[in-house]
């Protein structure tokens, strides 16, 4: 007699996009022809840079002749790729060896998959709002309790509240937990940790043999020189963080599939030695995954030429001065707003106090545009909304102009 995995049915009713996609049809409905403007979805829109275009044509062209085909590739990626991510790592000061870099077809799978390597008795800690994919994967592998809807929190998870009084990055916490998700800059509000921020935690991880899983999808949007860009800029990191990364956000490989992890030999838990996680993770995608696209690693290694960098580099200038529109835009209403000036999200406090739903049709009702209620992203983000600086810019304009002109304050 089968029966299915019960971990499921914890999960949170009524996810976040589907709401506002049901919520944004329904007045659709009720207005027809009406044009809405999305600020909602964190998705690339722009074209993919000539440069990698280019290399995603040779990596199929390789695939035309007997002489250059090839079947299944490494299961940790292609030694050319792994050396161009650790070459961008080199900018920084970081030193990455090959075997540390695991090449995936994500940084949302990589989030989801990594808690598998852990004991399902690990005690989680997340900051709150925070990207749904750390909660919920470890949800389902059991390391929770039920959800308490009264609170909007999971039992027995540790919720690192960011809130305006500590500029949206948590203090380290007060009990011990085991593992640690950090996102900076930080999906949805738009922060980035300091160097000395992600020091309190180095150390305390450190300190209690925990481990942090640091996602740094967003890196490449930090324009401040001085931030860390990596948590391996800080000292100590290397015997307690992974690193998560992608091409989604910074090459536009939202759709074509591409990211990384970086678990380092150094990296050690209360009961193991150096080099023994490392070998877990491998062991886990040789199990699990076949290695990524040949044909997309090839478009990842002309993302990663100087030619692409430097193309990718325009796109993210582009998003960026969406970015600074959004801002300029909404303080221009006096409205308060985060984020936005290292990272593709504007964090906007809700006018008067309103709860973020509420906000969210108001917004929809009177400037016809569409955003994300930042209570979405856990409890924290009550009486915070999300905008997108993905789009092309002329709807981000026009949903400027729209919100300055018809939103009732
Ligand atoms: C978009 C995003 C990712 C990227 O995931 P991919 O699977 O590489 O597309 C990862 N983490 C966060 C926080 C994100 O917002």
């Amino acid at each position: 007699m089968a029966t299915v995995n019960k971990h499921y049915y914890k999960l949170a009713a009524g996810y976040l996009f589907p709401e506002i996609a049901q919520r944004t049809e329904h007045f659709l409905k009720q207005n027809p022809g009406l044009k809405i403007m999305r600020l909602g979805i964190g998705d690339t829109t722009e074209p993919l840079p000539p440069s990698v275009i280019e290399g995603l044509h040779q990596g199929v062209d390789k695939l035309s002749d007997v002489s250059t085909y090839t079947g299944y590739g490494a299961y940790e990626g292609e030694v050319p790729i792994r050396e161009a991510i650790i070459r961008q790592y080199g900018r920084r000061g970081v030193s990455v060896d090959v075997s540390e870099i695991f090449v995936s077809d994500g940084a949302k799978p990589d989030s989801g998959n990594i808690q598998s390597i852990f004991g399902t008795d690990n005690r989680i800690a997340v900051q709150d709002p925070v990207y749904p994919v750390y909660i919920d994967t470890n949800v389902i592998a059991g390391r929770t309790g039920p959800f308490n809807s009264e609170k909007g929190y999971y039992e027995g998870i540790t919720y690192m509240v960011c809130n305006e009084s500590n500029g949206f990055f948590p203090s380290v916490p007060e009990k011990k937990v085991d593992l640690i998700y950090l996102c900076s800059p930080n999906n949805p509000t738009g922060c980035v940790a300091t160097k000395d921020q992600l020091s309190t935690f180095v150390d305390y991880a450190n300190q209690h043999r925990s481990i942090i899983l640091f996602d740094a999808a967003y890196s490449a949007f930090i324009q401040q020189d001085d931030l860390p860009r990596s948590i391996y800029e800080v000292e100590g990191a290397k015997s307690c963080a992974i690193e998560i990364n992608s091409f989604s956000k910074s090459a536009g490989f939202t759709g074509v599939r591409l990211g990384w992890s970086v678990v380092p030999e150094d990296l050690i838990a209360e009961d193991t030695k150096k080099g023994e996680i490392n070998a877990l993770w491998r062991r886990r995608q040789c199990t699990f995954f076949n290695g990524p696209s040949n044909v997309v690693q090839a478009g990842g290694i002309a993302a990663l030429s100087d030619r692409g960098m430097l193309e990718c580099q325009q796109m993210i200038d582009y998003y960026m001065e969406n970015a600074r529109l959004i801002k300029k835009g909404l303080q221009s209403i006096d409205i308060t707003v985060y984020g936005g000036d290292n990272a593709p999200y504007i964090w906007m406090k809700t006018p008067k106090s309103m709860r973020s739903w509420d906000f969210f049709d108001k917004l929809l009702h009177e400037a016809k545009v569409v955003g994300t209620p930042g209570s979405g992203f856990g409890p924290s983000g009550e009486g915070f909304f999300r905008l997108s600086a993905f789009g092309h810019r002329e709807n981000i304009i026009q949903a400027i102009q729209s919100i300055k002109e018809n939103l009732k304050l």
